[in-house]
């Protein structure tokens, strides 16, 4: 049992019921002084306290409202974790995570990560004394041989942005472990309805909520939950002492997106399926990444951590990168824009458009990859769409 906003408490029972159902009304109940089905957007700042220091506990919008709790306890349930917290964007989320290190601490990044959060771990935190390296990931035996003492956080992606790649959760999370260290996997690109990072031994799961959770790209949000209390406790007190929260309308918008997850990513995946079976008959595209192929380098890991591939395709084309450029201006469709996750299908250039900032690190990626977030409009529409595109090219 747990304290509901009124002080009420509410059934755990929630933990038992299928996904979808907990999409709905997990952390959801209704309103209790109206009855309000849908939780309300509490477009306030502060709440009247019956006498000083005696309040209903919420004192200030910052530090907690109603419709941000009611996001956090519905997101930390489908991702199998006590303690969640809602941030303004991804990468406030990821900011706020990562102050909880000190100058001299180490985090290893996966070797194809975020354009944003590559540029935040290289570029910002570096600046509080906090020192990093990219790893290979797809070896976790080579993580622990190369292990560097001081390195207390490994952050990575799983599949990555934009390459596809599927590391192991468990394999690394047993790395990590014994090092003393901990596992943060960014869980954007599978959402917690294709998999659930924590069951696998993930410490803690981001998320930019701008993505599939909110799913209609209209709101930008980010989400940490963990089961480790001491860090939930910091990064709690961090929500509040650095103020990275969303607003109350943008906490609405991304629990009401969060409702239809599980039929979405069903609609975005089969859509994906379709898609794949055209690029990879298709003569100007020479290479297909998609986790749910068995030629996948890492189809088999997909497979036991995953519930299906999900929407996110990357494909190489042979003519180059001025024709993969092209490409992305000749579908009807496809959207050329950035983001992903989203109702409508997107199309985009990784390297000069998401990945800029990762040219000539590590991170780089392809000149001739293009990326796909693939909708959910009706599926042989979009096939059609990229194939004519693709004989133009
Ligand atoms: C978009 C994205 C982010 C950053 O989230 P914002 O909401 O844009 O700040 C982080 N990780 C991944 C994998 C993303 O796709």
């Amino acid at each position: 049992m747990r304290e509901g906003f009124a002080g009420r408490v509410l059934p755990m029972s929630e933990h038992t019921d299928g996904f979808e159902t907990r999409a709905i009304h997990a952390g959801q109940d209704p309103e209790p002084i109206t009855g309000s089905v849908i939780t309300p957007i509490f477009q306030t700042s502060t709440y009247a306290q019956p006498s000083p220091g005696d309040h209903t506990g919420y004192e200030y919008s910052r530090t907690g409202n109603p419709t941000r709790t009611a996001l956090q306890d519905a997101l930390a349930n489908l991702e199998g974790a006590r303690f969640g917290y809602a941030f303004a964007s991804g990468l406030a989320a990821e900011d706020t995570v990562l102050r909880s290190l000190v100058s001299g601490d180490h985090v290893v990044l996966g070797n194809d990560a975020y354009g944003g959060t590559f540029r935040l771990i290289s570029q910002v935190v570096t600046r509080a004394g906090v020192t990093w390296s990219a790893a290979d990931l797809t070896n976790p035996g080579a993580l622990d041989r190369d292990w560097n003492p001081a390195t207390k956080i490994v952050w990575m992606e799983t599949p990555t942005n934009p390459l596809l790649t599927v590391f192991d959760i468990a394999a690394i999370a047993e790395v990590t472990h014994k090092h003393g260290a901990k596992l943060v996997v960014d869980n954007t690109f599978a959402s917690p309805y294709l998999q659930q990072p924590i069951e696998h031994g993930a410490d803690l799961v981001i998320h930019s909520t701008t993505k599939y959770i909110g799913g209609h790209s209209d709101v930008v949000g980010g989400f940490a939950a963990t089961n480790d209390e001491e860090w939930a406790n910091d990064i709690q007190y961090l929500q509040n002492a650095v103020g990275a929260v969303p607003g109350p309308m943008d906490c609405f918008l991304t629990t009401r997106g969060l409702k239809t997850l599980g039929v979405r990513m069903d609609r975005h995946t089969a859509n994906a399926e379709a898609i794949v079976e055209m690029l990879l008959a298709h003569p100007a595209v020479s290479h297909v990444l998609y986790p749910g192929l068995d030629s996948h380098p890492g189809a088999e890991i997909a497979r036991r951590q995953m519930k299906a591939a999900g929407g996110m395709i990357s494909f190489r084309v042979h003519a180059g990168l001025e024709a993969a450029k092209s490409l992305t201006t000749r579908t009807r469709l496809f959207t050329l824009a950035e983001s992903l996750g989203g109702i409508e299908s997107l199309i985009e250039h990784p390297g000069v458009m998401t990945h800029a900032s990762a040219a000539g690190s590590p991170l780089e990626v392809p000149d001739d990859l293009v990326r796909l977030s693939v909708g959910i409009e009706t599926g042989d529409d979009l096939v059609a769409d990229l194939n004519e595109a693709l004989d133009q090219i």
